[in-house]
């Protein structure tokens, strides 16, 4: 294999893979260096590409949530359309074997895209080292290539945080991989952090019948969306037994003979509850360990952040770095995003992210998605706006398929009407919010989409009719 080429790219995540694809297309000598293998199933052990996303994100978790709702709608939704069965059951291993064939296919189609594109594809864990050059590394830490190439750019990703107090044994105590492969429905199921891994991951063990509680360290619940928003989830989440209790600090785990007993304090007070397993999901941190040898030249920050400016640039010459491991938000469109912009900036083109418009879902149900500013981050800027919202349950189509839980809500200035954030709950949420974010992009005004035509009957009348309602003129509510 040849040692020297245009382009390295390490990791082969959405921000990777994108990434070399992208440069390959664009003409440039590639090679991408990962180390990840299959983690479950046939494939055990083998490199499997597509980083976190792929194999123990974005899409095995979306099989699941898929899975569990459909077991929840066959026994909760079906009856209100004529529908009975008797009798549901639940194959947790073949619930588990339908998510890592979809893994593989999707994982094993990231190396046909590679061969198609003539990016070189290499197995081990990549280090920078100076002038240019990566070290390949095995297992057992010890270098079997050294590679250079004109430009490098870093897609390390990330990794679940361990509490100090309370660390993985991957068999009870457990980060969102563990959570994912469970091979039977826990009886009662711990989750600390009801962020966004806390609330999708927490759902689908609940919609197949674990008793959840959530225990989250702020007082204030889903703080990221915007809280009128978080409101509608909270009771929602609630209704569907999910057990979410605000402003508990978790100390410790102890495991005695009824189970895991977690304490933690609330308000002051000190609590005690018992369960099988208990899912860690408290954020994740750049997966940065052994990947910059000290005189790269390469900078990150006291948290593991590789620093770069808004161009993906490091400090050291000719290094760029995308995705999960550097500043903002940690989703996979936004990592692929910036592997574009580097791959066409380094082609001498003129990558372009655009950080406002970097859409938000939660695949809950119903779900929640959102594009640019909530409404407290724009009050906390002294910004003016006007804000129109308008509930599923007043949308025909809606009813029609029995999912009225939700509304749309839409923020644009007060006196230029710009867009500036569209906030949105209820089913199938994640693909009405696209038009938003290309209106956002577009820097369309309220009334841009108040004056497009939508199809009746479609959920997204709702958007339109938020958008009316902006100007107060909503024709199906009251305003
Ligand atoms: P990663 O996907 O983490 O890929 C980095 C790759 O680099 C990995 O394969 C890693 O093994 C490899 N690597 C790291 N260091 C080295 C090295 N030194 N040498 C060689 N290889 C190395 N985001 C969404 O947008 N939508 C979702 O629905 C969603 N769901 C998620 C669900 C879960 C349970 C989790 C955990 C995350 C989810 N995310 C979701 C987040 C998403 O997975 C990440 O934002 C995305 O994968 C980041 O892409 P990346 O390319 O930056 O890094
Ligand atoms: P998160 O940041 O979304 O949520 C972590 C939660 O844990 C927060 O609410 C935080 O206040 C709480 N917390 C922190 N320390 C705590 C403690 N000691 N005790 C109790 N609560 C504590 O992180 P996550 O859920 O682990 O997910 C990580 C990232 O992965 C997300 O931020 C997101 O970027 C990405 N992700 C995205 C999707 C999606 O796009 N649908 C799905 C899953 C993950």
């Amino acid at each position: 294999m040849a040692s020297s080429f245009d382009v390295i790219v390490i990791g082969a995540g959405p921000g990777g893979y994108v990434a070399a694809i992208r440069c390959a297309q664009l003409g440039l000598n590639t090679a991408c260096i990962d180390r990840q293998t299959q983690q479950r199933g046939d494939q055990k052990g083998r490199p499997s590409l597509g980083g976190t996303c792929l194999n123990v994100g974005c899409i095995p978790s979306k099989a699941l949530l898929d899975s569990s709702e459909q077991y929840h709608n066959l026994i909760h939704q079906f009856p209100a359309h004529g529908i009975s069965v008797d009798n549901a059951a639940m194959d947790v291993a073949k619930m588990q074997a339908r998510k890592e064939q979809i893994v593989s296919g999707l994982t094993g189609g990231i190396a046909q895209l590679f061969k198609a594109n003539k990016v070189t594809s290499v197995h081990g864990h990549g280090r920078v080292m100076q002038d240019n050059t990566v070290d390949v590394l095995d297992d057992s830490g010890q270098v079997i290539q050294t590679l250079s190439a004109r430009e490098i750019i870093l897609a390390p990703g990330s990794v679940p945080i361990e509490l100090p107090d309370m660390p993985f044994d991957h068999e009870v105590i457990v980060d969102s991989t563990g959570a994912l492969n469970f091979d039977q429905v826990p009886k009662r199921l711990g989750i600390i952090g009801a962020g966004v891994i806390g609330l999708e991951l927490g759902s689908v063990w609940n919609r197949l019948g674990s008793e959840v509680v959530v225990l989250e360290a702020l007082d204030d619940f889903l703080m990221i969306a915007d809280q009128h928003i978080a409101r509608v989830a909270k009771r929602q989440f609630a209704q569907q037994g999910l057990d979410i209790r605000l402003g508990a600090m978790v100390k410790k785990a102890d495991l005695g003979a009824g189970g895991l007993r977690m304490s933690y304090t609330q308000k002051g007070k000190r609590n005690t509850i018992e369960v099988d397993r208990i899912v860690v999901a408290v954020g994740r941190r750049p997966a940065t360990d052994g990947l910059l040898s000290p005189d790269c030249g390469v900078a990150a920050d006291d948290r593991g952040f590789i620093e770069v400016d808004d161009q993906c640039k490091t400090g050291a010459p000719h290094i760029w770095a995308v995705g999960d491991a550097v500043r903002g938000p940690m989703l996979a469109h936004k990592s692929s995003e910036e592997g574009v912009a580097v791959a066409e900036r380094i082609a001498g083109g003129t990558g372009h992210v655009d950080f406002n418009c970097v859409p938000w879902v939660i695949y809950t149900s119903p779900e929640i998605a959102w594009v640019g500013q909530t409404e407290q981050a724009l009050q906390q800027q002294g910004i003016e706006i006007k804000t129109g919202s308008f509930p599923f349950a007043a949308t025909g189509r809606a009813r029609a398929m029995e999912q009225p839980i939700g509304l749309v809500k839409m923020i644009a200035d007060a006196q230029t009407d710009r867009l500036l954030g569209v906030h949105m709950i209820g089913a199938h949420v994640s693909e009405l919010i696209g038009e938003c974010v290309l209106a956002m992009a577009y820097q369309s005004s309220s009334e841009d989409i108040a004056r497009t035509i939508h199809a009746h009957p479609t959920l997204s009348e709702a958007t339109h009719e938020a958008a009316l309602a902006v100007d107060k003129r909503a024709i199906h509510k009251v305003n």
